[in-house]
This record gives structure tokens, C-alpha cells and sequence, in this order.
């Protein structure tokens, strides 16, 4: 009987280390978001500052609507957030650990 205790218990601690679907999925989906340029681009201008859509298609010479695309998917993902000006929206980080990584990422691109 010991030794069964044992083992459950062990079990018990393995099961807790595990990462549960919904936390997979999170981080998969999020490493997705940072495996595409264009979104990488968009997260790199924003930790600088907030910005328009406009500021962005602008400064990133992409269109408008591509824009918009990339950012509708950050939004999904609570990457980025937006406050409304008038008309206009802008947009900011919103992840202090995914911006970090992302920075990281950055920094190890160019250390070579
Ligand atoms: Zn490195």
C-alpha cells in the first residue's frame, strides 16, 4: 500500500507540472503572432510609442488594411489595445512579458 501512495503522489506532482490545452494554446498562438514580419514590425514600432492605424501604414509604408489585419489578430491575442481619439484609433502595447520576449528576440538577432 506504501508504495502505491508513492506512486500516486508522484503522479499528482507530474500532473501539476503539465501545461493544460488552454495554456498551450495561448503560447502557441502567441509565438505565432511573433513568426510573422509584418506583425513583428507593427509590435517593434509600438513599444516605442502608441500609434494611429495611419501612423503605422505610414511609417511602415504598408497599406492601411494590411495594417488593420495584423492588428485586429494582436487584439485578439491582448497584445495590443486601442483607445479611441475623435475618429481616429490608436494603438498601444498591451503585454509587458510578450514585448519583453520580443525584445529579447530582437537583441539575440543582432548580437551576432
Ligand atoms: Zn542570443
Amino acid at each position: 500500500m506504501g508504495s502505491l501512495h508513492e506512486k500516486n503522489e508522484g503522479n499528482t506532482k507530474q500532473y501539476k507540472n503539465q501545461l493544460d490545452e488552454e495554456t498551450l494554446f495561448i503560447v502557441s498562438q502567441t509565438f505565432k503572432a511573433l513568426s510573422e514580419p509584418t506583425r513583428i514590425k507593427i509590435l517593434h514600432l509600438l513599444a516605442e510609442r502608441p500609434h494611429s492605424v495611419n501612423e503605422i501604414a505610414e511609417r511602415l509604408e504598408m497599406l492601411q488594411s494590411t495594417v488593420s489585419h495584423q492588428l485586429s489578430f494582436l487584439k485578439n491575442l491582448r497584445l495590443v489595445k486601442y483607445k479611441r481619439e475623435g475618429t481616429t484609433m490608436i494603438y498601444s502595447c498591451d503585454d509587458a512579458h510578450v514585448m519583453g520576449v520580443l525584445e529579447q528576440m530582437i537583441d539575440h538577432a543582432q548580437h551576432h
